[in-house]
């Protein structure tokens, strides 16, 4: 079954009176379940793409489909409605909010979506990245990857179906990184949830099912991993 479906997607920029076309007629889809990675230079159109798929914003053409339901024509209140149910976001450098605790911030969605027992939702998800030690720690007091499980606790706190990820290894140390990963593809396995990445780290690209290459705006290609 499809849960994402991008038809001929382009998206300009304009701002000061000039205008810039950063992704132009991109399709594909993707099956429920599946792990995906979006490589390319930088500046390419990844974390744009990404942000598009995920409905953090609007396609200047073209469709995108999450779960079969047409999202890029919504308002921003009907999209963000769309995204607490299905969809889960791992932000580039964590985007903690900094005068929150660890377990505040994994509340906040939750008392957004009017969860009566969301502290002990909280409380649980802390567990299940391995950071309930750390709930009343402020995101300056943890390192990178304390975080980054943060972050991560934080996008499964409304059991996404589909979870993006913007460079979730991109600022942590090798063995930090490891343990991401492997946080990242168990959930993955385990809850069934589908899994999109932007990557830079090829090795880490390779442990999903497939990659699609972005470059100047456009896809390059798209295939099978090993
Ligand atoms: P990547 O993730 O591949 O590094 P991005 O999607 O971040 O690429 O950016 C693609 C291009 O779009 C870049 O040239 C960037 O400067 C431009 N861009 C991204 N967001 C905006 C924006 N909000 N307004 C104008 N230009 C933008």
């Amino acid at each position: 079954m499809e849960i994402l479906k991008i038809k001929n997607l382009s998206k300009t920029f304009s701002s000061e009176g000039k205008s810039l076309k950063v992704l132009d007629n991109i399709s594909f889809t993707v099956e429920k379940g599946a792990s995906v990675a979006l490589v390319g230079p930088s500046g390419s159109g990844k974390t744009t793409l990404l942000g598009l798929c995920a409905g953090l914003d609007r396609t200047s053409t073209g469709e995108v489909y999450l779960n079969n339901e047409l999202i890029n024509h919504l308002s921003e209140d009907d999209r963000a409605a769309i995204r607490n149910q299905h969809v889960g976001f791992i932000f580039q450098n964590f985007q903690l909010l900094p005068t929150l605790t660890a377990i505040e911030n994994v509340m906040v969605p939750l008392e957004l979506r009017g969860e009566k027992n969301s502290k002990a939702t909280a409380e649980a998800l802390l567990e299940k990245v391995g950071l309930n030690n750390r709930a009343d720690h402020y995101p300056s007091q943890l390192s990178g990857g304390e975080q980054q499980r943060i972050a991560i606790a934080r996008a499964f706190s409304n059991n996404p179906s589909i979870l993006f990820a913007d460079e979730p290894t991109g600022n942590l140390d090798s063995e930090t990184s490891e343990k991401i990963v492997k946080l990242l593809f168990d959930l993955n396995k385990e809850a069934g949830t589908t899994l999109i990445m932007v990557t830079h780290d090829l090795e880490l690209a390779a442990k999903t099912q497939r990659i699609i290459r972005i470059k100047g705006g456009n896809l390059i290609s798209d295939e099978k991993t090993a």
